[in-house]
């Protein structure tokens, strides 16, 4: 699953314009938009531009310079999301046991509301 990366997965056709989002922010390293299907009043998502999976080659293989415009995007969008005083939480999800969806590493940013356990538990 999600061995080599799909050009076509919906978030590259985002970066290429090719499918709208609602714009949260963008620098040379990411691009970060609103979940289309929110899970808590803010959800968020911070993608790197270039192409990786998951945190697994994006650790891996990325510059040190697009792994820290990653992590200052992720801070400057809770910022932006006025989360800073409030909290928040950040999510990836990267491979099958974590119910990834998209193949294109992205940061879920929630907030607005208490947000509970971490884990449900089974
Ligand atoms: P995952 O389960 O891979 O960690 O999360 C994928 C996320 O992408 C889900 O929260 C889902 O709602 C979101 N998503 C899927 N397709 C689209 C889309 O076309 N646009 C936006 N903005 N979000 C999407």
């Amino acid at each position: 699953m999600f061995d080599e990366y799909d050009n076509n997965n919906i978030f590259a056709r985002i970066l290429r314009g090719e499918i709208p989002c609602k714009k949260v922010h963008e620098d040379e390293y990411t691009l970060a938009f609103e979940d289309i299907n929110p899970q808590a009043p803010v959800h968020t998502l911070v993608i790197p531009k270039g192409r990786y999976i998951s945190m697994k080659d994006f650790s891996a293989t990325a510059s040190d310079a697009e792994i820290a415009g990653l992590i200052r995007a992720v801070g400057k969008v809770a910022a932006m999301k006025g989360l800073k005083e409030s909290g928040y939480r950040i999510l990836a999800n990267a491979g099958p046991n974590s119910h990834q969806e998209v193949p294109h590493l992205h940061i879920h940013v929630f907030g607005g509301q208490p947000l509970g356990p971490m884990l449900v538990k089974k």
